[in-house]
């Protein structure tokens, strides 16, 4: 599996760097964020480095589809019923920190530190 030895995501799927889990599967790793934006934060991330967006494929569609679809069942998991948003950030002008593809999914009651 596509590994980078500098970046924060895979570091913490290999589990160098601690994090609390909302779901795991061979492919996919559920995290929350260290500093949330709203009540319930979590990034949904794939355990395979890929950088941002612009390096998705087709053959990645399986995969981002599985991201999106399993939103609604960790927001209920979670207590979340009244909403949430999902966000994907890319690039620079995008506002990506982290260069890993992740998802964030947000919810909870307002108000939220941002969006
Ligand atoms: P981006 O701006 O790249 O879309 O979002 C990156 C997110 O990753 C931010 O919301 C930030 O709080 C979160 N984050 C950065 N480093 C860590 C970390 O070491 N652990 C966790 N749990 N979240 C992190
Ligand atoms: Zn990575």
């Amino acid at each position: 599996m596509n590994h980078d030895p500098n970046c924060i995501f895979c570091k913490i799927v290999a589990g160098q760097i601690p994090s609390r889990k909302a779901f795991e599967d061979d492919e996919l790793l559920v995290f929350h964020d260290i500093a949330p934006w709203a009540p319930v934060h979590v990034l949904i991330i794939p355990k395979a480095h890929v950088a941002t967006m612009y390096e998705v494929t087709q053959d990645h569609a399986p995969l981002l589809g599985r991201m999106l679809a399993m939103a609604p069942k960790l927001m209920r998991e979670h207590g979340v019923t009244n909403g949430f948003r999902t966000l994907i950030n890319t690039g620079e002008d995008g506002r990506q920190e982290v260069q890993h593809v992740h998802m964030h999914v947000m919810g909870g009651p307002r108000p939220w530190a941002k969006g």
